[in-house]
């Protein structure tokens, strides 16, 4: 199995800076193991930055599978905002991702940036959000409608780097040849619904970096009001 990938993250049309931090950092591909990352990182002076990037360049240091490396990963930013006082309660989002060529998928995940899969054509969300609002969705009393123009639709109920302890979430995927799998902040699913983001993932013959550009273009288009950052993953033989 080989994995051929594309990463982007924009600062978006609204924000001066970009908070949101990414790996890998450059497009490839592969016939070994592939880790990447997505992180969405929150806190006042440039505690957001601090949080996605330590977060990032501690889990892609560590070894093992995704959870303990965002464990690892949330005390390496309880750490650097200790050291730092002015970055008390900075934190962040963490979704990684582990493709091994044999075909197992490991997913990690704290917070609302999201893995889906495309598979045949249909698009799936493998992650659920760790928000005050998919928690209200869950129990019943909110729509994804509703959601998306609920005033409290970015408020987390679980972030990296908060607390010396975090819960986190594990998924795993058998991979077929064909897959494309995609890990993305935010800043893109609450520009782009299921709809469109299905669309553009499907186009054919469209490869990882042209699909890349298209989200955060497409991300752009309807207002940009957040970071956004993507990575695509297509899985061939
Ligand atoms: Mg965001």
């Amino acid at each position: 199995m080989n994995f051929a990938w594309a990463t982007r993250t924009d600062v978006g049309r609204v924000r001066d800076h970009n908070e949101d931090s990414v790996w890998p950092t450059t497009d490839g591909s592969t016939a070994e193991m592939l880790a990447v990352a997505v992180a969405d990182g929150m806190g006042g002076h440039a505690g957001g930055e601090v949080a996605s990037a330590t977060a990032l360049d501690t889990a892609m240091t560590v070894s093992g599978e995704p959870t303990m490396r965002i464990l690892a990963a949330n005390l390496a930013v309880v750490d650097a905002a200790r050291q730092r006082p002015r970055l008390t309660g900075m934190g962040t989002t963490l979704t990684l991702a582990l493709l091994d060529p044999d075909g197992d998928l490991d997913i990690g995940h704290v917070g609302d940036s999201r893995a889906y899969l495309l598979r045949d054509g249909t698009l799936q969300q493998l992650t659920r959000d760790h928000s005050y609002v998919a928690d209200l969705i869950a129990a019943g009393k909110l729509t994804p409608e509703e959601a998306e123009s609920h005033p409290y639709r970015s408020v987390l109920t679980r972030a990296v780097g908060l607390d010396p302890t975090v819960e986190v979430d594990s998924y795993g995927l058998i991979l077929q040849f064909g897959d494309r799998i995609l890990l993305c902040s935010d800043g893109l699913t609450s520009m782009v619904s299921d709809g469109p983001l299905s669309e553009i993932l499907d186009r054919q013959g469209s490869p990882p970096a042209m699909t890349a550009d298209a989200l955060v273009t497409a991300a752009n288009d309807a207002g940009g009001i957040d970071n956004i950052t993507v990575v695509i993953i297509d899985v061939a033989e």
